[in-house]
């Protein structure tokens, strides 16, 4: 066992290249760059790991990748369901850790979740993953391999068959998991250029979000080497509020930011930011706050998506009650602003934003941890773990 896993750990794993580097891996084999494109469609459009069954690749080939390449996703530890469909995939990543890949069905769309980090070092006081610290950044073959692992998955539990012609599960990819992507570039543009290339998942720039917490100088980078849709987190209508939400904020402060969000969409394939805001009881949502947020973006052309809270023990933040969040999306939307609230999904799975962590360190402890969730929803009472429902 020990012997195989050594010429294991020898491979390369394909799920690391994006489309150019996969070209030049393949020259390296002496092989031309259409090459790569088959190589790359039987990987992310057919969803085949073993190299014989590429059946229009040449013998010789196959063979050649078999004795040097792998593709290899992450193991899921665990794939839960929630009553509404969310589906929720525990993806091991070594040493203990682990992220989470979410897929929300709705009528027109599928979207997926997908993490970038294990732990986050931004640290928001309202974020469970940024509790938990940093531990590391996710390589390319951990990010993809979510999208990679999900969409196939979702394919077989639905019966349909692989390839080009499959039916497509995953519509919409959003980078709203664990980790900030901006603080891992590399390997998340890597990932986003897969999503979009036509021969692999060939997903439109305008389907692809990466949500950041507003690292500026990264923002300007993305725009020029990988522009998607733009997810601000914003959670605050001036810096004194943000700074103690966001401490990011202290180094990239709120004018710095919006003049990045403008900047961006000269790039952008959409001609708005969506700005996140986190609804928190009594820490952000009055109509003051609304206000104060109307006079902020005045200048970037932008969407508001109000996320409830997800509460979560020792945050000590409660979410804002759902009147609250009504009257807040109102004076928004009296100001021209679209404005959504978030429905949030699969909370009997845990699988709502900013509960996606911790769980598997405390695995030995689930039942010390229901326990603790039991109290809290005591405490917190109705608007804990309840699925929101606010139409506009
Ligand atoms: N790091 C990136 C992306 C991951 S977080 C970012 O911060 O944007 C995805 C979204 O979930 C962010 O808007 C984040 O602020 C929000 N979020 C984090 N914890 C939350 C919680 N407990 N309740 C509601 N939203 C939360
Ligand atoms: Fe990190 Fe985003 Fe959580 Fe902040 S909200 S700690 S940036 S994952």
């Amino acid at each position: 066992m020990s012997g195989e896993r050594k010429v294991m750990t020898a491979l390369v794993n394909l799920l690391d290249f994006d489309p150019e580097q996969l070209i030049a891996y393949c020259g390296e084999l002496g092989e031309k760059p259409f090459r790569a494109k088959q190589l790359q469609r039987w990987i992310h459009q057919f969803g085949v790991s073993q190299f014989d069954q590429m059946t229009d690749l040449a013998k010789s080939l196959r063979e050649k990748l078999a004795t040097r390449a792998m593709i290899a996703a992450p193991n899921v530890i665990s794939d839960n369901t929630s009553s509404d469909g969310t589906r929720k995939w525990l993806i091991d990543v070594g040493q203990g850790n682990a992220v989470e890949t979410v897929f929300i069905p709705e009528e027109n769309r599928g979207t997926l979740c997908i993490s970038t980090q294990a732990g986050c070092a931004v640290n928001c006081r309202f974020c469970s993953t940024g509790k938990q610290g940093f531990n590391r950044n996710l390589s390319v073959s951990e990010i993809i391999g979510q999208l990679w692992m999900a969409e196939f998955e979702l394919r077989k539990t639905k019966g349909i068959a692989t390839g080009p012609k499959g039916e497509r599960q995953i519509t919409n990819v959003v980078m709203m998991g664990m980790g900030e992507p901006l603080l891992n570039f590399d390997p998340t543009v890597a990932a986003l250029r897969l999503m979009l290339d036509d021969n692999a998942y060939g997903l439109s720039r305008r389907r692809v979000t990466v949500s950041t917490s507003g690292v500026v100088p990264m923002m300007d980078k993305l725009s020029q080497e990988c522009p998607v849709a733009l997810a601000v987190s914003l959670h605050a209508s001036n810096d004194a509020l943000r700074d103690g939400l966001i401490p990011l904020n202290k180094k990239y402060p709120l004018s710095e930011l919006m003049a990045a969000c403008r900047r961006y969409l000269e790039f952008a394939p959409r001609d708005f930011i969506t700005f996140e805001y986190c609804m928190l009881d009594g820490v952000n949502d009055s109509d003051e706050h609304a206000r104060e947020l109307i006079r902020l973006v005045r200048d970037v052309p932008c969407k508001f998506n109000l996320i409830p809270f997800n509460p979560f023990p020792e945050s000590g933040l409660k979410r804002s009650a759902n009147p609250r969040i009504k009257a807040f999306a109102q004076v928004l939307m009296d100001a021209g602003i679209v404005t959504t609230t978030r429905k949030t999904r699969g909370d009997d799975i845990d699988a709502a934003c900013g509960q996606l962590a911790g769980e598997v360190k405390d695995r030995t402890r689930v039942q010390e941890r229901m326990q603790k969730m039991a109290e809290y929803q005591k405490k917190f009472g109705e608007n804990f773990g309840k699925i929101v429902e606010i139409t506009q």
